[in-house]
């Protein structure tokens, strides 16, 4: 159920350029591809941040952010102890049954909600990918015991494949027979390894990431054309069937 709390800082970390590690303490119950809007402790921001739920263990919720505007540098000057308001969980979650093979496809920051994804399906593959090896070393550590195989490409080559995920993305899916894919990061990405799926006839879902003021459902910024007409990426996803939205 969505709640509305304040949530005081554990960690606030640095772990690679740019990229935190954000846990904060939370009484809440969530799925994996849901999000929360933070409201950071300052009058100069009106509009919440949607940020991915990456994990939530005995009342710690993790989220991971890269500094790209104001909101998220504020948010890097936060100290353990300081406060966010949350509401959350937000949106709907992918759909992972224990019976399946699945493999997860990410990139940058959406490796976020694929850590959660990789925990709750107990027994996922992760093909990932990054900008280089310090950024990639750090969602490999984080994966870690969370999923099976870990595959890896990043565009200077400085780990794993050089090149881009879907590079690599035939390869992994000629070395098992997977049942589904789950897909977040940028949307070329998303589209490419949902037409891969398509046409090996795997099923696939992705999170979109829409700029969003509300979060709630109520401002329509975030609306996309979809196969069944217009939807809301923050209330009806931000998960999608890759055919429901990549339909062009
Ligand atoms: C469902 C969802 C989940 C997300 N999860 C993550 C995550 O786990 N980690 C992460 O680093 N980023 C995530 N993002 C993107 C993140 O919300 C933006 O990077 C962040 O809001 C930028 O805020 P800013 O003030 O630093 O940037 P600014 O560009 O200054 O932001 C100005 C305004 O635009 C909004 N905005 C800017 N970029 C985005 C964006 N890409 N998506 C939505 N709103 C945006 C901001 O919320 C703010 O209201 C997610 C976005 C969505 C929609």
């Amino acid at each position: 159920m969505k709640k509305i709390i304040n949530a005081a800082i554990i960690e606030n970390l640095e772990i690679a350029k740019n990229i935190h590690r954000l846990i904060v303490s939370a009484d809440i119950e969530a799925h994996a591809g849901q999000f929360v809007q933070l409201k950071l402790p300052s009058n100069d921001f009106t509009l919440r941040r949607p940020l991915g739920i990456a994990s939530i263990d005995n009342g710690q919720l993790k989220m991971f952010y890269r500094v790209v505007g104001r909101g998220t540098e504020f948010l890097s000057t936060l100290k353990a102890g300081d406060e966010v308001n949350l509401i959350a969980p937000l949106g709907n979650s992918f759909n992972i049954a224990a019976s399946e093979r699945i493999l997860l496809v990410g990139g940058g920051m959406g490796l976020a909600p694929l850590l959660f994804a990789a925990i709750e399906s107990k027994s996922a593959d992760i093909l990932m990918g990054g900008r280089n090896s310090e950024e990639v070393n750090c969602w490999k550590n984080e994966f870690q015991g969370k999923a099976n195989n870990i595959f890896i490409a990043t565009d200077d080559g400085s780990v794993g494949t050089y090149g881009f995920v879907t590079d690599l993305l035939p390869s992994v899916l000629d070395s098992a027979s997977y049942d589904k894919i789950l897909v977040c990061g940028p949307e070329i990405m998303m589209r490419k390894t949902a037409q891969l799926a398509k046409e090996r006839g795997i099923k696939c879902q992705v999170s979109l990431e829409k700029r969003m003021a509300c979060g709630l459902g109520a401002c329509l910024s975030c609306s996309i054309d979809t196969i069944h007409g217009r939807r809301k990426v923050c209330k009806d996803g931000s998960v999608f069937d890759a055919e429901e939205v990549f339909y062009n």
